[in-house]
């Protein structure tokens, strides 16, 4: 069982998040939005993205083995810019992460730890 706690006095983007705080779990940050399986690495969302936070980019090491790109939890504002430009229908808010997709919430947190 995961514990999910509100951390929403600890993100640095809260401030302008206050309807929908970012969670944590475990050491992990729950960003906003969140890239699933479906992506096809298109990359479109990295040039709308304000903060940066989607990777790893075409000129990135790791982009060719990436099976699809990440969304960086620590960084991620939960604009919405991403997900009209995708063509995967691939990103996700969180709250809307079907349960066989939930993994990917982890998983895209997990890519920017290290
Ligand atoms: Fe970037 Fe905004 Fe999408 Fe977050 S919601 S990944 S900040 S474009």
């Amino acid at each position: 069982m995961i514990e999910i706690t509100d951390a929403s006095s600890a993100h640095p983007y809260n401030h302008i998040r206050a309807d929908k705080p970012n969670f944590i779990i475990g050491e992990l940050f729950i960003m906003a939005y969140v890239i699933t399986d479906a992506c096809i690495k298109d990359a479109i969302c990295v040039d709308v993205c304000p903060t940066d936070c989607i990777h790893p980019k075409q000129d990135e090491p790791g982009f060719q083995e990436a099976t699809q790109l990440f969304v960086d939890p620590a960084e991620c504002i939960d604009c919405g810019a991403c997900v009209p430009v995708c063509t995967s229908d691939s990103i996700l808010a969180v709250d809307d992460v079907p349960e066989e997709k939930k993994a990917f919430i982890e998983r895209n947190a997990a890519h920017f730890k290290n």
